[in-house]
């Protein structure tokens, strides 16, 4: 096999492009493969506020061409291609998108994850102008305002009575009269006087054209609409990471879909490394998938030194 790369990183997200920065700089010669989604999810958004270093704020797709030309400032080799299949079950690891494989000595894995939709039109056309899927990231936007949140698990309890510190209203908008939330997280949620709930519905649109206005819902026991006035929608109806690829790997993956490390940032697979949102479903933050970008470099770099002393 005349060409081994010493690291091969899927995804070009935070986790990704960090992790090819302490890998480039570490003289590793990383090769990047970006993926359907260049630059990963921070390039759906527009401003963000808490990424440190950006005191007036950055674009999200502004933020991520900077790493990116970060890193090939170093000399990291981008690959525009998708990841279609791995083979980790020898060495050296492979990596094959439709056109190329790729034969490395350490693999990182920073596919990330996306959130779920209901699937409804506007959801997509109104995302950045009052729709949302993270409370964390955007609750800061919708001081004074009202808005809903879709969902009865942890995460909607979760995000529910985070968005109480900046709207005067929240309602939490459940398509049945049960709830998957633990029974402390929903009576949190019930003991907040600025959190309302709407259960028993199905949610039939998010009305707006230019932002967000309402959500029209159709009660599930009457068929009655009703519309809903709020300024933000916020989906907390869980995520998916993006491990397809990796379901017969010999990866463990858990029943939520995310890879599981066995400690730091190493895998079940030795060689094979994971940063951010593809493991991580509690934080969720570019930064966090950043820094574990770098914590995966590291131990990557550690690993190739212990193969070869
Ligand atoms: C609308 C929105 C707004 C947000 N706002 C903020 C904010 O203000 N502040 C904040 O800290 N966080 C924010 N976040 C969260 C933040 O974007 C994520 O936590 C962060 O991007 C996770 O980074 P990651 O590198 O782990 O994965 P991602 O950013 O999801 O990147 C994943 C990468 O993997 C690639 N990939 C996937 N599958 C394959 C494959 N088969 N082959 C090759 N590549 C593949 C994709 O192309 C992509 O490049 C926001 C998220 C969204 C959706």
């Amino acid at each position: 096999m005349s060409d081994v790369k010493n690291v091969v990183i899927i995804g070009s997200g935070p986790a990704g492009l960090t992790a090819a920065l302490y890998s480039a700089r570490a003289e590793l010669k990383p090769v990047v493969i970006a993926g359907l989604k260049p630059g990963g999810q921070l390039t759906e958004t527009t401003e963000v506020e808490n990424f440190p270093g950006f005191p007036e704020g950055i674009q999200g797709p502004e933020l991520m061409e900077k790493m990116l030309a970060q890193v090939k400032r170093f000399g990291t080799e981008v690959v525009s291609e998708n990841v279609v299949s791995v083979d980790f079950s020898k060495k050296p690891l492979a990596i094959a998108t439709d056109t190329q494989t790729f034969y490395s000595k350490a693999v990182i894995i920073a596919t990330g994850a996306d959130a779920n939709w209901l699937g409804l039109d506007n959801e997509q056309k109104l995302r950045g102008k009052g729709v949302s899927a993270c409370a964390t990231c955007d609750g800061f936007f919708f001081r004074g305002k009202e808005v809903v949140v879709i969902g009865g698990g942890d995460s909607a309890m979760e995000e529910a009575n985070f968005l109480t510190k900046f709207a005067t209203q929240v309602t939490i908008v459940h398509r049945r009269a049960e709830f998957k939330a633990s029974k402390i997280m929903l009576k949190r949620a019930q003991d907040n006087p600025k959190i309302k709930f709407i259960t028993d519905v199905t949610v039939v649109d998010v009305i707006g054209t230019d932002r967000v206005e309402g959500v029209k819902v159709k009660h599930n026991d009457t068929g009655a609409e009703e519309n809903i006035s709020c300024q933000g929608y916020f989906a907390a109806i869980g995520h998916t990471p993006a491990t397809s690829i990796f379901k017969n790997s010999g990866l463990e993956i858990n029943d939520m879909g995310y890879i599981v490390p066995k400690q730091f940032t190493e895998t079940s697979i030795p060689g094979v490394f994971v940063a951010g949102d593809v493991h991580d479903h509690r934080y969720r933050q570019a930064v966090t998938a950043a820094g574990e970008g770098c914590k995966a470099a590291l131990d990557a770099e550690k690993y190739l030194q212990a193969q070869e002393s």
